[in-house]
């Protein structure tokens, strides 16, 4: 009977994380959020969310191969993991190089902390794959719901899109670097 209770647990997580990166994936993403929303609602807590991307990624495949780029996939996502809490943040490969970390009963302002730690621990060392060390920047969409009497109007769709308007405005304004707004309706 233990065994296979733990043979249905691998297979719930084989279907719920995605295996180069040990992140959970989109199916789980659309499992959880909704929970997610719905508990800060009725609390009237805060929640916040960061999408994050590497930049030229691209050239990172073109230049050390396809190879090293899931060796800095992994290294990049293990830095994320190990810089959230435990339990309560979670994070989700949102695209190829593209993750998405939900922050329950976290504000504005711990939401922009925690991206900025990101964004440095990202840089701060080079990432090592094979006998290649590689330079990796990422850039960062942050945003937050506030625990207005709003809370209701907003959406998992509206917030996702927040986040990925801002992480695309770190791109455009020069890459390597956080942009924070609230959600706005
Ligand atoms: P930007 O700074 O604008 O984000 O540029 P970028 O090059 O990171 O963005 P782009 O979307 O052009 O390229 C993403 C690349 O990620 C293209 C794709 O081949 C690569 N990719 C996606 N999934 C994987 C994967 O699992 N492993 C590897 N090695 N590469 C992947
Ligand atoms: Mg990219
Ligand atoms: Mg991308």
């Amino acid at each position: 009977e233990q065994s296979l209770r733990s043979a249905n647990e691998e297979i719930r997580l084989l279907s719920i994380k995605d295996p180069l990166t040990g992140c959970f994936n989109r199916s789980y993403l659309n499992e959880r959020l909704p929970q997610e929303l719905t508990r800060a609602r009725r609390y009237r807590r805060p929640l916040s969310l960061i999408i994050c991307d590497i930049d030229h990624f691209k050239n990172i495949n073109d230049n050390y191969g396809h190879q090293a780029g899931d060796e800095v996939l992994k290294e990049f996502a293990a830095r994320i993991m190990s810089s959230i809490r435990d339990q309560v943040d979670w994070i989700v490969r949102y695209g190829g190089e593209e993750f998405l970390i939900i922050l329950p009963e976290t504000d504005a302002g711990g939401t922009q902390i925690l991206a900025e730690r990101l964004r440095r621990k990202i840089t701060e060392k080079t990432i090592n794959a094979g006998r290649q060390t590689i330079s990796v920047t990422a850039s960062f969409g942050s945003t937050c719901l506030q625990s207005d009497s709003q809370a209701e109007l907003y959406t998992q769709e509206s917030i996702i899109r927040a986040a990925d308007a801002l992480m695309y405005e770190a791109k455009e304004s020069g890459r390597n670097r956080v942009c924070f707004r609230p959600v706005a309706l």
